[in-house]
């Protein structure tokens, strides 16, 4: 069993995905990180994730550094001999109605204008693509990049790869408070009641961030939201080709959105977001069960989409919630109190998005960039957390 060391260079408070990329961007770089994690790895969102890493239909402003996040994964598979079972099948965001045709269309105009190779697609052309798919669609934007990623592999796979870096990490330790002397955080407290000081501290918490930083009266606007997901049983290899979403309208998953995939394992995973859940600050901490509303309005989409799987049967659901921000970005950079740092506001997409993450983050605290000088500067004015300074909770 690994000891907690008294000192380290930095802590990672959270063992998700995104504090996992952080310790091991961390590790690379030649800092010695602490990774604390209250339960256990991957097993908060992370685990419940569908792990599609692209760019399409994301922010736009963001396209540079979604290419480059993409990029890593691809990477990050080759270095890890595909353990993390990245699969290149692209992306089809299937139209139902004019409305859903228009957003289509202004989309691929906005990403061919940033050099994407995103196209729309006739219902003939889809059909080719994605011959289950016989449901009343009308059109789709197809991008042939979006990949998918295995996310209890890849979590295990980048835990493994930061502790070779040299990283500490330990599950089964929660965080209980910072500390901090002399206005500036020097450590973290546990649960067990041990102190681990540090030079810096990263809250990488998802929605428990606030939390942790609110107790010391540093307001961090992010705020749980509740996503679902539901599997079911294996089918043939190929009944689904591509990650199949909605299109997504103005206001982003809020809105609606859809997103079904096959697995590696066959499992078909699907869900359907109706409309904001569940976004009390405890409503995280609760056990949940997916809303019956959600089971019936994701099975009528499967199956208005897919006619095929009408007798599909139901495998498992689970609950899971993601960090959202007011204006839908990560936020990764400095708090305000010396020696305290953020990387967390995932807006339900951060599996894609943590290696990039990690890297800049990494970077700004060692003071030797990893990104190159235009995607650091992108992060930097896109994710700081002071673009909420004065913002009061
Ligand atoms: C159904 C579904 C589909 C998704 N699909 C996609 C997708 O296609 N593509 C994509 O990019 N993303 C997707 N996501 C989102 C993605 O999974 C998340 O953005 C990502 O996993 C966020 O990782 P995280 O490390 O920030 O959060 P988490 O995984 O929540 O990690 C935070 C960790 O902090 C720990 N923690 C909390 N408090 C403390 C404390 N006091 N001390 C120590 N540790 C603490 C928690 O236990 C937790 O393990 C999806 C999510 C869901 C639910």
């Amino acid at each position: 069993m690994t000891s907690l060391p008294a000192s380290v260079d930095v802590i990672v408070v959270g063992g998700g995905i995104v504090g996992l990329a952080t310790a091991l961007a961390l590790a690379e770089a030649g800092a010695k990180p602490l990774v604390l994690e209250a339960k256990s790895f991957g097993g908060a969102v992370t685990g419940g994730s569908l792990a599609a890493i692209g760019v399409h239909m994301h922010g736009l402003e963001e396209y540079a550094l979604l290419t480059e996040a993409c990029g890593l994964w691809r990477s990050f598979s080759d270095r890890s001999g595909d353990a993390i079972e990245h699969n290149a099948q692209g992306q089809v965001g299937f139209c139902l109605d004019d409305e859903d045709i228009a957003s289509a269309e202004s989309w691929i105009a906005e990403e061919r204008a940033l050099g994407a190779p995103y196209r729309i697609l006739s219902a003939s052309e889809l059909r080719a693509l994605e011959p289950g798919l016989t449901g009343p669609v009308r059109a789709a934007t197809y991008a042939p990049d979006t990949a998918t990623i295995n996310p209890f592999r890849a979590a295990r796979a980048v835990l493994a790869a930061a502790r070779a870096a040299g990283a500490t990490a330990m599950d089964h330790a929660p965080v209980t408070g910072l500390l901090i002397a002399g206005g500036k955080v020097q450590g973290v407290r546990m649960a067990s009641g041990q102190e681990v000081t540090a030079d810096a501290v990263v809250l990488a918490a998802g929605p428990w961030s606030q939390e942790i930083a609110g107790a010391e009266g540093i307001y961090v606007p992010l705020f749980p939201r509740q996503a679902q997901c539901l599997a079911a049983l294996r089918q043939p290899a190929g009944t689904i080709r591509h990650v199949v979403s909605g299109v997504e309208r103005k206001g982003g998953v809020d809105s609606g959105y859809t997103q079904i995939q096959q697995a590696a394992s066959g499992q078909i995973l699907f869900n359907t977001v109706m409309e904001l859940m569940d976004t009390a600050p405890n409503a995280k901490d609760a056990v949940r069960e997916v809303p019956p509303g959600f089971v019936m309005s994701s099975i009528d989409m499967l199956v208005t989409l897919f006619p095929g799987l009408a007798d599909i049967a139901l495998l498992r659901s689970w609950v899971r919630f993601e960090a959202v921000s007011p204006d839908a970005r990560f936020l990764a950079g400095p708090l305000e109190r010396d020696g305290l740092w953020i990387c967390a506001g995932d807006n339900g997409s951060g599996y894609c998005r943590s290696l990039m993450l990690g890297r800049f983050l990494a970077g700004e605290i060692t003071g030797k960039p990893v990104l190159d000088a235009a995607l650091r500067a992108d992060a930097a004015r896109l994710y700081a957390p002071k673009r909420f300074a004065g913002v009061a909770a």
